[in-house]
């Protein structure tokens, strides 16, 4: 047999992690890695958080699983403090934040469907997009490297270009149910929604009777210095999808709607045996007890402006090799001049820094919420090593 145990599905590098520490992984021989991917974007209190370890173990021991045919004293606990710390009104609790994208479209189309409009079935998704691995899921995104043979996907999409508002008008008609936007791209090239596009889609949903669904998968739970990317636009979705951080490496997702928005999800419409379990709840009360606490998203913000002005300050000393950066907060790009998938190897392999390749030959650099101005002064000089011994690899 020549194919591997594990379905080789992804490009596996030689960083074989058996610990973390704070925002340090270490590998199989000892070897030591600033963790400036943190899982991309989910281990947002870095890694061996005690708060965290200590609420899993403690409900492990306790309680792990139970159906959702049961009550759940733990999941409405949680959803009540997502629920008072959000615009949404309801929360239902995945695994993936696919699945929570998944969640976010059938409630967008059953609440057309609770309206007399069952018509009304199509998201309006935007070129570039990344919503998750799943059939739903790649039939939003115009990416062929996710989609090709995989066909026939779902249909009930229609995908226009990104920051362009004129485009999403002009696709509105009789069956549009909704827009379904990142805030922040995030795998397609950490790309933040202008103000105008986003509220935009706002204004256009509410003119049309339409629903706005973002996906905060990543951008969201304190990332880009906001609890939610959207809060720095000024506006509210009628269902966001959110997992990655909310978890903080348990795996976590949730879909969060408005009364109104989840008007059609009523009892036998949507479900998951897992989804919302105690081991996931406590875990995700944990990562929320540490995010909520006074000061820490001020600290993001603080932090996301040092690594900012830390990244911008050094690309002029580097003119070959870096373009520019885009991001929010702690969710930073830096757009390359030399192939940013060889970078990152380079970053990693020789300097002990690991990275994110996305879209538009951009690095993502996407650290755990929690560093301080030494990581940032570490990240950054392994940034500048990196580019001044890269050579650019031959070609196979
Ligand atoms: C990662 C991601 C997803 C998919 O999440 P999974 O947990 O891998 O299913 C969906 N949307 C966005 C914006 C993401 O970044």
């Amino acid at each position: 047999m020549a194919i591997t145990p594990l379905m080789p599905v992804y490009p596996r590098c030689g960083v074989r992690p058996v610990r973390g520490e704070g925002c340090y992984l270490i590998g199989e021989r000892g070897e030591r890695y600033l963790d400036f991917a943190a899982g991309i974007a989910v281990n947002a209190l870095g890694h061996s958080n005690a708060h965290l370890i200590g609420a899993i173990q403690k409900q492990a021991a306790t309680l792990m699983h139970v159906s959702n045919l049961y009550g759940s004293p733990q999941g409405e606990h949680f959803a009540q403090r997502l629920v008072d710390a959000t615009f949404a009104d309801t929360v239902f609790f995945t695994n993936s934040g696919a699945e929570a994208v998944e969640c976010a479209i059938k409630t967008a189309r059953r609440y057309h469907y609770a309206q007399g409009r069952p018509e009304r079935h199509t998201l309006i998704t935007f070129a570039n997009a990344f919503h998750g691995r799943t059939l739903g899921t790649i039939s939003a995104t115009n990416q062929p490297k996710m989609r090709d043979g995989f066909e026939p996907l779902l249909p009930g999409f229609q995908v226009v270009p990104f920051n362009d508002l004129a485009a999403a008008e002009a696709a509105i008609d009789e069956e549009t149910a909704g827009f379904l936007v990142e805030p922040v791209q995030g795998e397609g090239g950490m790309t933040p929604s202008t103000p105008e596009f986003l509220k935009g889609l706002r204004a256009l949903a509410d003119r049309h009777g339409l629903l706005l669904v973002l996906d905060e998968v990543q951008c969201g739970y304190g990332r880009t210095g906001a609890f939610f990317a959207h809060e720095h636009y000024g506006i509210t979705p009628d269902i966001m999808a959110v997992a990655k951080g909310i978890g903080g490496g348990f795996p976590l997702g949730a879909c969060l709607a408005t009364e109104k928005a989840a008007q059609g999800m009523v009892i036998g419409t949507h479900g998951s045996t897992y989804g919302g379990n105690p081991l996931a709840m406590a875990a995700g009360e944990a990562v929320l007890d540490v995010i909520l606490e006074p000061g820490f998203l001020q600290n993001v913000t603080r932090t996301g402006e040092r690594l900012r002005q830390a990244l911008e300050q050094m690309i002029p000393n580097h003119e070959a090799i870096f373009e520019d950066v885009r991001g929010l907060g702690l969710m930073q790009g830096i757009k390359l001049k030399v192939d940013n998938r060889a970078f990152v190897a380079h970053l990693r392999n020789n300097h002990g820094l690991l990275t994110v390749a996305a879209g538009d030959n951009v690095v993502r650099v996407l650290p755990p919420l929690i560093i301080d101005e030494s990581h940032i002064a570490e990240c950054v000089e392994k940034l500048s090593a990196g580019a001044r011994d890269f050579t650019v690899p031959e070609p196979a």
